[in-house]
């Protein structure tokens, strides 16, 4: 008997969710491709640990890692950031919300989730945990030369990605908005899994998770007013359905 060989792990593969668009990560947390003319767009940087994910899944759709002219960050949370700064190392261009980017540029200027406050009795709550080591996000990765966008702002990039500032989960947190695709990427202002109790569906994030509830709540209209009809966010499934309706069941 030799040493087990690795198995490729199948909640790592990449799946096509939309026309182009493609869904990354592993099955707790969420990253994204976004396929236009042969250039891409990436939507959040998963753990430290995960570039070689985003690698391996260009490489299945025949594209090197040149061939991405952006990554966008939903905001600076270690498991959203978290290849970003290797990335940026390498050439590729890493945009943040302007209110996010001292937090991006340095970890200790934005408000971490502290693991201590979390309901560890919760085996969902140790997976999770699990998993976010695994991704490497127990470690953060500050991006020197983060660039900044505003809200409201088209970025020239593939899938024509619009800013919608989001706030409250993080102070500088956004959510990208394709409007020809009508596919929204919500990063952590809205959810569909509870990583803390394994259940699905559009929601907030537990209280503990943001750092002002208040406002998070508050910046789900801007997401309600969009024409988007796949809700694609940092934790959990691909949701289809007019958004207002996932905002209507996250208020509760
Ligand atoms: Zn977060
Ligand atoms: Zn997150």
């Amino acid at each position: 008997m030799g040493m087990a060989r690795p198995r490729p792990d199948r909640l790592t593969a990449m799946h096509e969710v939309a026309t182009g668009v493609h869904r990354l990560g592993r099955k707790r947390h969420n990253f994204y491709v976004v396929v236009e003319g042969g250039r891409v767009t990436v939507v959040d940087a998963g753990g430290c640990n995960e570039l070689g994910l985003l690698v391996d899944g260009l490489t299945t759709l025949g594209m090197p890692l040149d061939a991405v002219e952006a990554i966008v960050v939903t905001h600076a949370h270690t498991d959203h950031i978290g290849f970003a700064a290797e990335a940026s190392r390498q050439g590729i261009a890493v945009k943040v919300h302007e209110a996010e980017a001292a937090f991006a540029r340095d970890h200790s200027a934005g408000t971490q989730v502290a693991t201590g406050d979390l309901p560890l009795w919760r085996p969902h709550v140790i997976l999770f945990l699990a998993e976010m080591v695994r991704a490497g996000a127990q470690r953060a990765m500050p991006v020197p030369g983060v660039e900044t966008v505003r809200d409201g702002e088209v970025l020239d990039l593939p899938g024509r990605p619009r800013v919608v500032a989001t706030p409250g989960h993080t102070a500088g947190h956004a959510a990208y908005f394709l409007p020809e695709r009508h596919v929204l990427f919500s990063g952590d202002a809205l959810v569909t899994l509870d990583v803390t109790t394994g259940t699905p569906g559009p929601r907030l994030l537990p209280d503990v998770f943001h750092g002002d509830v208040v406002q998070a709540r508050r910046s789900l209209e801007q997401l309600a007013a969009l024409d988007a009809r796949l809700l694609l966010p940092g934790h959990g499934a691909p949701w289809h359905g007019p958004i207002a309706e996932a905002v209507r069941a996250a208020l509760g």
